[in-house]
């Protein structure tokens, strides 16, 4: 099998990941936090560890305030759900994945928000210039992600940090695809709110993720219950990270989490993205010269993510899809990938989206050639 949608989940996991949760589930296998005896306490102390290694990658200045969730959507919808006021005005790019849209449009239908959509232009790029002239007095919080996961098309953040750190507004960003392949620092980058996945780019399992929040920051829980502390008071620890981190951790997770940055730190973000650019680009180079294939690339000039979307000349992206996978073997993933928002940006909306390569560190170039082969025999079966 190749494997190519490594942008919805990384596959196959280091070795020392799979090996780290087994390990956690046979060494530690008690509830970290809430017990006083040994077992839980050396859970306890793998948690904070993976804390502060999390807290350090995306350059967050204090730990407790990283918190781990399920994933980039739980971090979004805690960001946004806890953070947002009645008469709020938020402000969101045209590229966003579902996982921001919807409880964003979910606040909209509610009445305590109103939105503007920063429309991207057709390479999928947001610019600057739209974001500022979208901010109104009551602008409450930019929202904007870090990279495309349809076109890899990785967006003016460090700018976008400057406006909205001058305007005094929060900047909240998904790095659910950027996380491990560029680097990323929630101090530089003026951004206030972070949410991250662990099983894509940084080659955690799935199931983890998390979300920094400022210390300017408050926000209300958005699932209340036990901690571990102060469980004699009814109200919810204001306090970080307990605040935000109710019910039992998902240690398997956090550990092999914590593995993985170990995995990503000694490959170096550089060395990731290098190899996995360098099968893209012969991919893209490959696939561009297919007649009858449309790729869906960013402006040269904007940097890029190792996915491509495309499509074939007369054939569905999701019958393309089932093709490759029956006849070649081939994992890609088709549609809209969870995020209608750019597929009308880049025009693909009215198609049913488009066919999706991501590419990962443990790909090969022979996968590549393998793919772009059987890539033309599609194309060609289609004249
Ligand atoms: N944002 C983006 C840009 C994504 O690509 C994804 C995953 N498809 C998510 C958010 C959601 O991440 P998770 O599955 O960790 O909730």
């Amino acid at each position: 099998m190749i494997f190519l949608d490594n942008a919805a989940g990384s596959y196959p996991k280091p070795q020392q990941v799979v090996q780290a949760m087994g390990r956690a589930l046979e060494d530690y296998g008690a509830n970290p936090g809430r017990g006083g005896y040994e077992l839980s306490l050396r859970a306890s102390r793998a948690v904070y560890q993976a804390r502060e290694k999390a807290a350090e990658f995306f350059g967050c200045p204090n730990p407790e305030r990283l918190i781990f969730t399920s994933g980039a959507t739980e971090s979004l919808n805690i960001a946004l759900f806890g953070y947002l006021k009645k008469g709020d005005h938020v402000i969101y790019s045209g590229m966003e994945h579902n996982a921001l849209w919807r409880p964003l449009m979910r606040l909209v239908e509610l009445g305590t928000i109103t939105a503007t959509c920063v429309k991207a232009d057709r390479y999928g790029y947001v610019h600057i210039s739209d974001f500022q002239a979208a901010i109104r007095p009551q602008t409450a919080l930019i929202c904007c992600l870090h990279a495309s996961n349809v076109t890899g098309c990785v967006q003016p953040l460090g700018q976008l940090g400057i406006i909205a750190a001058s305007h005094k507004i929060p900047l909240l960003t998904d790095v659910a695809q950027s996380a491990g392949l560029l680097p990323i620092s929630v101090a530089d980058g003026h951004i206030a709110l972070l949410a991250f996945a662990g099983h894509k780019g940084l080659y955690g399992p799935s199931g983890i993720g998390g979300l920094y929040v400022d210390e300017k920051i408050e926000l209300q829980p958005l699932i209340y219950g036990g901690t571990g502390s102060n469980s004699d008071q009814w109200q919810q620890p204001d306090y970080y990270p307990d605040r935000l981190e109710s019910g039992t951790a998902n240690f398997a997770g956090i550990i092999g989490l914590s593995t993985a940055l170990d995995f990503v730190n000694e490959c170096g973000i550089d060395s990731l993205f290098a190899r996995a650019d360098s099968l893209c680009n012969r991919f893209i180079e490959g696939a561009g010269n297919i007649k009858g294939i449309t790729l869906y690339l960013p402006r040269w000039q904007c940097r890029r993510l190792p996915v491509v979307s495309l499509n074939i000349k007369g054939l569905d992206s999701a019958e393309a899809a089932a093709a490759l996978d029956e006849e070649y073997g081939i994992a890609v993933r088709s549609g809209l990938h969870c995020s209608p928002l750019a597929h009308k940006s880049i025009g693909t909306e009215s198609l049913g989206g488009a066919l999706r390569f991501s590419f990962g560190c443990f790909n090969t170039e022979n996968q590549v050639e393998r793919v772009l082969l059987s890539l033309r025999s599609l194309a060609d079966a289609q004249k």
